[in-house]
Order: structure tokens, then C-alpha cells, then sequence
């Protein structure tokens, strides 16, 4: 067993679920349960392990008992660039197998395994390797900082990117199959509501019928809408999409409903701001003489990524990856909340997003060890 995979199988069996999860877990079992939520024991446990290996420790407090974990290796002279290897702590849900690492033709089953305690333990594998060796470059600081809260509102993230920390480049990680990707879709959860005039069902004609109303809109975003999105093309992530994802209208069959609802997943690519999808949503809306309040559902902005390929950094680490052309993913990621707050940020890691949120999550170990020496042979080769 190689170390990479000794510190993936004990993190695995360190729960960390999200605590946004928790609901969704019977409330029995929830009492049982209660120390598989939040990231504190990872961190702890991340923290000595850094420690022992020679880093420079702290916690950055995010939320009440879930702190990001900071790791440096501080270079022999004086700091002249700063690379971050930024992985997140979180999982979603897990049962009680989930937490039971299993090796099995080479693979490494477990919640979190690819999602992304590979990343993790990849990364901070990485960096210790190099701090006990005598290779280390002489004026670039690494960084290790294990994010808390990518699965649910990036809260990890948010927080150190607000820190206004500086560095020449973030790798943050995630499931990649070690492919080096420079750019991925925004997310924007609408929320519109229809407003009608409530009526007896027998006379409609005294009523507004709310649901008709939102009938159309629904049909609209579904077919012209979608259209007019397919033909708008970003060359690494293709188009942006639309999904009308929950509705809900009405009381009864003899009442005119006055009220209808739906939530949207609008699929935003690089330059489509929020403001910019509300204002041409309401255009249509007015030139078809229909109307709809409009409200964003989520908690924090998921913005789209798009990081200059050619940067120097960026380069170097793509030929030592051997790729030639930058990659788009569809997920969303810490890496777009660091890159919004002046850190180039690019998406890298072992495992398949194919296998992250299933209920039989695994790495590959092979690739797990590869993302590990890749990483290394990266960090050697700055000055
Ligand atoms: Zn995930």
C-alpha cells in the first residue's frame, strides 16, 4: 500500500459529510450519527498529519466547527510566487458502509474517495513528499487548503477567497480524471411566480388563471428559449440550457388558481450574468404580453470559470500533464469562487466525476498514485 493510498483509505473513514445533509437522513439514525457531519475531524486530523511532515499549520474559522485547513511549505529564500492546492474536506451523504474504505481490483471504494478525498490526499501527499525532500523550489510557497462546503454553498471557499490571500495560481480539486480543465458552466436557479385572479370554477370567465399563464412561459423557455441558447456557443463548453425543474399551481379543480410557481436551471456560460438572463427572460415575457415575478433561488452565485489557458503556470503544468488543448467540465466547483475573488484557478484531480454522489464511489488507484507524482514532478520544476 502506497502512502497516497494509506492517507485516501483513512480519510475515507473519517466522515465528513456536508452537514446541509443531514435532513436527509432518518432523525433516529441522525442522533447516532451526529459525528459524521462537518468536516472539523478531517481538519484535525489533515492538521497533524501536515504538521508531522514539517508544514506550517493554522485553521481559518468558515463556520461554527468547520474551519479550512491551511498547509504551507514556505520556500528556502524569499517568497516570489505562491501556488495553492485547494481540494475540499465535504462529502455528500453516506451510510455507514460508505465509510468502510474497500480495495478491490484496483480500486478504492468509499465516500469521498473521488470526491474529493483523492484530491486530498494527492495533494497534500504531494506537498509532504517535497517537504521531505531536498528538491523543493527555492522562492515559490505552496499552499495546501482544504476547503470546507464545496457541496453545498461553497462557504469554504467563499471565506478565503474574502481572506484576499494572493496566489499565482490555485488547483483546485476535483475529479478530472487528471485532465487539466480550464473552464466550466455558472448555475442560476430562478424562481418565477405567476400571479391570476382566484374565481369559482364554474365561471372562469370572472378569473385570471394563473397556471395558463405560467403554461406558456413554461412552454416558451422549453422550446424558443432553449433554441435561441443552442445557437450561443463557447468554444471549450459549448451552450448554455435551461431546465424548468419544479412546478406547482393550483388548489383545487373548481377554483381558478391565482398563483403559479416553477424553478429554473439555467446553465450560464462565460460573459451570461445574472442581471443579463433576468433582463432578456422579462424582454420575451413583455413582448408576449405575459408577466412573471422573478427571484434568484440560490444561496450564493455559481459563476461560471474560464481561466486564460496561456498563462505561463498554466502552460507548465499542462505539458507536464501531457495536454495540448484546455478542457470545459459541466460541474461547478470552488474553482470559479477563487477565480472570482483575483486567483487563476484550474480544476485537476484523480477519478471520475462519473462515480462522484454514487452509492458505490471509488478512485482508481493507479491514477490516484499518477495525480500524486504528477503533482510533484510540477512542484519541482518552479523555480
Ligand atoms: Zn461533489
Amino acid at each position: 500500500m502506497t502512502r497516497t493510498e494509506k492517507l485516501l483509505a483513512d480519510l475515507i473513514a473519517l466522515p465528513s459529510v456536508n452537514p446541509a445533509f443531514a435532513g436527509q437522513t432518518p432523525a433516529s439514525a441522525r442522533h447516532a450519527r451526529l459525528e459524521k457531519f462537518g468536516e472539523k475531524n478531517v481538519a484535525e486530523f489533515l492538521a497533524s498529519y501536515s504538521a508531522c511532515a514539517g508544514l506550517d499549520v493554522e485553521f481559518q474559522a468558515v463556520l461554527p466547527n468547520r474551519p479550512n485547513l491551511i498547509a504551507r511549505l514556505r520556500p528556502r529564500n524569499k517568497t516570489r510566487r505562491t501556488i495553492l492546492l485547494a481540494p475540499h474536506l465535504d462529502t455528500v451523504n453516506a451510510d455507514d458502509s460508505h465509510l468502510i474504505p474497500r480495495r478491490k481490483n484496483g480500486r478504492l471504494h468509499g465516500r469521498g474517495a473521488c470526491d474529493t478525498k483523492g484530491s486530498v490526499a494527492a495533494m497534500l501527499g504531494a506537498l509532504c513528499e517535497l517537504a521531505a525532500g531536498k528538491a523543493r523550489p527555492s522562492e515559490t510557497e505552496i499552499v495546501f487548503v482544504g476547503l470546507v462546503d464545496e457541496e453545498n454553498a461553497q462557504a469554504g471557499s467563499r471565506a478565503f477567497a474574502k481572506s484576499k490571500f494572493k496566489a499565482d495560481l490555485a488547483i483546485v480539486g476535483e475529479p478530472t480524471r487528471l485532465e487539466v480543465v480550464t473552464a466550466h458552466k455558472g448555475s442560476l436557479w430562478l424562481e418565477m411566480e405567476t400571479e391570476g385572479i382566484a374565481a369559482h370554477g364554474a365561471t372562469p370567465q370572472f378569473g385570471k388563471n394563473a397556471v395558463h399563464e405560467m403554461a406558456r412561459i413554461v412552454d416558451w423557455l422549453q422550446t424558443d428559449y432553449a433554441a435561441k441558447l443552442r445557437k450561443r456557443k463557447h468554444p471549450v463548453l459549448g451552450s448554455p440550457t435551461i431546465n424548468v425543474g419544479v412546478i406547482c399551481g393550483g388548489l383545487q379543480p373548481n377554483i381558478v388558481p391565482d398563483r403559479c410557481v416553477i424553478t429554473i436551471d439555467r446553465r450560464t456560460i462565460p460573459g451570461e450574468t445574472e442581471p443579463r438572463v433576468k433582463r432578456e427572460i422579462q424582454q420575451f415575457l413583455r413582448a408576449k404580453g405575459l408577466s412573471a415575478e422573478m427571484t434568484d433561488k440560490k444561496m450564493a452565485p455559481a459563476l461560471p470559470l474560464e481561466t486564460d489557458h496561456r498563462l505561463p503556470l498554466v502552460q507548465q503544468f499542462m505539458k507536464i500533464a501531457g495536454q495540448k488543448k484546455p478542457l470545459g467540465v459541466h460541474f461547478f466547483c470552488d474553482a470559479a469562487v477563487l477565480s472570482a475573488g483575483g486567483i487563476p484557478s484550474i480544476v485537476f484531480g484523480p477519478g471520475d466525476v462519473a462515480q462522484a454522489h454514487t452509492s458505490d464511489e471509488w478512485i482508481s488507484l493507479a491514477q490516484l498514485e499518477r495525480g500524486k507524482n504528477l503533482l510533484v514532478k510540477f512542484l519541482k520544476s518552479l523555480p
